[in-house]
């Protein structure tokens, strides 16, 4: 016999009241054993302690708690996650921004000062500012007697005889002052007789910059050597020429020397080279000049 779907609904329906019924009476039934039984009673109130004094030693799992300590757990990881994109992308910025600092300075550097960044040889060194005649030679278009060497200059597609003689020490003052400084040479004189002067020097390798007339500044009738343009620290920076004129701007910067012209018995250089050793090691460079210059 067919029944019909309503009573078929009807029938399910009535099934399911009668298990939760079976259920609810079962366990009405073990609570009444429970407590009917007092070994049972017993068992289940020492349970209940148990798990009580547990949880004050030790960290006590509930199922419930454990579905929570899964998701609290599932949370952390994913803040962990974003913590590290964040992270991750703060550092991309920084590399950016230290990348586009980097060659901003060294755009400055090239278009700005004159000189470009100290070499890896002498990273850290001071720079020794040297001027060139007068200081380290004397030149002339005249024949003096027993030059060190007679060059020939071209200068507006003329060419000249030019007699150089070295100033006593040149060659032992810039092979010493070279291990300690950076070595710069910084004339008013004209780049083509400057360039053939030092091309004969012995010891030409430890001049590690050379600067021209084109790199002074013209104030009134003089040559002015401006330190600021270096693109060097002026607190280790120091400048020895024979005409105060040059370094008029950057006076604290300067060690003097005297003009020579052919004294055979000159000993500034010497001199100078045993004062440049002191302030090298000495820490405060522009202190140590002001009481040589005293
Ligand atoms: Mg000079």
């Amino acid at each position: 016999m067919e029944i019909p779907l309503e009573s078929h609904s009807d029938a399910l329906i009535h099934k399911s009241q009668i298990k939760k019924t079976q259920k609810n009476l079962n366990q009405n039934n073990n609570q009444n054993q429970n407590e009917n039984n007092p070994k049972l009673q017993k068992t289940s109130n020492k349970m209940a302690k148990r798990r009580k004094s547990s949880s004050l030693f030790f960290c006590c799992i509930e199922p419930n708690q454990m579905k929570t300590k899964k998701k609290k757990k599932k949370n952390r990881k994913k803040q962990k996650r974003m913590k590290q994109k964040l992270c991750q992308e703060k550092e991309q910025k920084l590399k950016r921004n230290s990348l586009s600092k980097c060659i901003l300075s060294l755009t400055e550097n090239s278009t700005t000062h004159l000189l470009p960044n100290q070499s890896t040889e002498d990273h850290g060194k001071k720079t020794l500012i040297l001027d060139l005649d007068e200081t380290l030679v004397h030149s002339s278009l005249d024949p003096i007697s027993n030059p060190d060497y007679v060059l020939e200059v071209t200068v507006d597609s003329e060419t000249y005889k030019v007699y150089v003689k070295k100033r006593p020490g040149v060659e032992e003052f810039l092979s010493s002052v070279g291990l300690n400084f950076e070595i710069i040479i910084f004339t008013a004189s004209d780049t083509q007789y400057a360039n053939a002067v030092i091309e004969r020097f012995e010891n030409k390798e430890v001049i590690k910059g050379r600067l021209f007339r084109d790199s002074c500044t013209q104030h009134e009738s003089f040559y002015v050597k401006d330190l600021s343009l270096l693109g060097r620290d002026l607190k280790t920076t120091i400048i020895i020429d024979n005409s105060p004129m040059s370094y008029m701007w950057n006076k604290e910067n300067s060690l003097p020397i005297s003009t020579w012209i052919n004294d055979p018995n000159d000993t500034e250089l010497f001199k100078l080279s045993t004062l440049l050793q002191e302030i090298a090691h000495s820490d405060d460079t522009l202190k140590a000049l002001s009481l040589l210059r005293k």
